[in-house]
């Protein structure tokens, strides 16, 4: 049976890494709402200029340009084995229209893997994040870097600096992350969908993790 995961966790908790190298094992698609929508602001599409003003000061976009995105996304033919959901939904009303829109597609309630982490390892992880223009690898300049600065391991694609990994925009998106992706948390585990991953483990560690909590959730 089809499955929706959701990735939960603060920015910066590794969900990103972590929903690449899942979605590869499980043979779904990882859907990033946050790449998703800085896809559309190089293309400055009108929906790419909105959600770029929001995201480049590290504000969330509001749930009524979110929810389509994500409910066409999820139309898709590549989804009909499950998905992974990185990055949405973000707010308790996300959370109830993704419900909504499950329910409209025909596909279960989501399993949902929580990564914690110490607000203050977040801010490391946040401004030493590079990502490969052309594969999406993710490195860390401190703590996962690569062989050659600047350079993508798999591929030699150019490692850039998110436009929002400044200190200023972080922290507005970790008032963001209390204020409004926070309470996902008590709202998933009082319906039994939530699983708790400690995100300071090593990156195979987690994944071996994140697996076996979908592996035992009796869906995939
Ligand atoms: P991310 O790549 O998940 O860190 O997202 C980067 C930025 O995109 C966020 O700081 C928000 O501005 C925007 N964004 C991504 N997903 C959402 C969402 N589900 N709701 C609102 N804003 C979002």
């Amino acid at each position: 049976m089809a499955q929706i995961l959701i990735f939960l966790g603060p920015p910066g908790a590794g969900k990103g890494t972590q929903a690449r190298v899942v979605a590869r094992e499980l043979g779904i698609p990882h859907i990033s709402t946050g790449d998703i929508l800085r896809a559309a602001a190089s293309k400055k599409t009108s929906l790419g200029l909105a959600a770029k003003a929001k995201m480049d000061k590290g504000q969330l976009v509001p749930d009524d340009l979110m929810c389509p995105i994500v409910e066409d996304r999820l139309c898709q033919p590549d989804c009909k084995e499950g998905a992974i959901l990185d990055g949405f939904p973000r707010t308790l009303a996300q959370a109830e229209c993704l419900t909504a829109m499950l329910s409209r597609v025909g596909l279960d309630e989501p399993l949902v893997l929580n990564i914690h982490v110490e607000p203050e390892s977040v801010i490391k992880r946040l401004t030493g994040r590079r990502t490969c223009q052309t594969c999406g690898e993710i490195y860390n300049v401190y703590l996962n870097p690569p062989l050659r600065d600047g350079i993508c391991d798999q591929d030699g694609g150019q490692l850039v600096q998110r436009a929002d990994d400044n200190e200023e925009a972080i922290r507005i998106r970790l008032q963001a992350y209390d204020h409004d992706t926070l309470p996902l948390i008590d709202y998933y585990q009082s319906k039994g969908h939530l699983r708790q991953v400690d995100g300071n483990e090593e990156p195979e560690a987690i994944t071996a993790k994140l697996l076996s909590f979908v592996k035992t959730h009796d869906y995939l």
